[in-house]
């Protein structure tokens, strides 16, 4: 069995030591605000995978933080982290209707392809999102994408003064799907936003213990 003093040597000549200061954020895994004093820190010139060095120096340092309050590790890529914490509002639903916990589960799902930076896809989702508020407003299934728009309109699911937000959701999502460009996380945020709003003013019960 390899001694504690093995191990930790793997550790050092692998160029993990322990964190020097301690490092303050919120936790993308239970959503505390937290100040870490334990993890360890290491240096490297790449990345595998797809995401990007941070900035543009040869060398940047990498640190796992341990959370005090929940004891999972969040990475740092000098400041960029990962996962980032949840955003947006907690929606719950009360689990009596299949098609509107489906909806709840896939708006988690978009609200964590934010956290791990993956705005594009968040976006997708608000699309998609639409379209299964419409089927389980009574749309019938497998109809065009704009069709499931006018069903939310015309059958009254979502009040006039709401229908600037429908709209933008519905364009977002329609550039993503066209054009070769890639959402920002601001427009992705933005968007949360609107698609949150639309859901809680649809589906009242959702809210009780946002
Ligand atoms: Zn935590």
């Amino acid at each position: 069995m390899r001694s504690d003093h093995d191990v930790f040597s793997g550790y050092v000549r692998a160029g993990w030591y322990p964190n020097q200061k301690p490092r303050s954020f919120r936790c993308g895994w239970c959503g505390r605000s937290v100040t870490s004093e334990t993890g360890l820190q290491n240096y490297s010139d790449k990345l595998v995978g797809p995401l990007e060095p941070p900035g543009d120096e040869p060398e940047f340092k990498i640190e796992v933080r341990i959370c005090n309050a929940c004891n999972v590790g969040t990475t740092f890529f000098e400041d960029f982290q990962l996962p980032k914490p949840l955003r947006g509002e907690t929606i719950n639903s009360d689990g009596k209707d299949k098609a509107l916990d489906l909806i709840v589960k896939l708006y988690g799902e978009a609200r964590k392809a934010l956290s791990q930076d993956c705005p594009s896809c968040a976006v997708l989702m608000f699309r998609k999102l639409l379209m299964h508020i419409a089927v389980q407003q009574g749309a019938k299934p497998r109809l065009r994408f704009v069709d499931y728009v006018d069903h939310l309109k015309s059958e009254s699911v979502i009040g006039k003064p709401l229908f600037p937000l429908l709209d933008r959701i519905k364009d977002a999502g329609n550039e993503e799907n066209h054009e070769i460009k890639r959402a920002t996380t601001e427009e992705a945020e933005d968007l949360l936003n609107a698609v949150t709003h639309l859901i809680k003013s649809i589906y009242p019960q959702t809210t009780r213990s946002a």
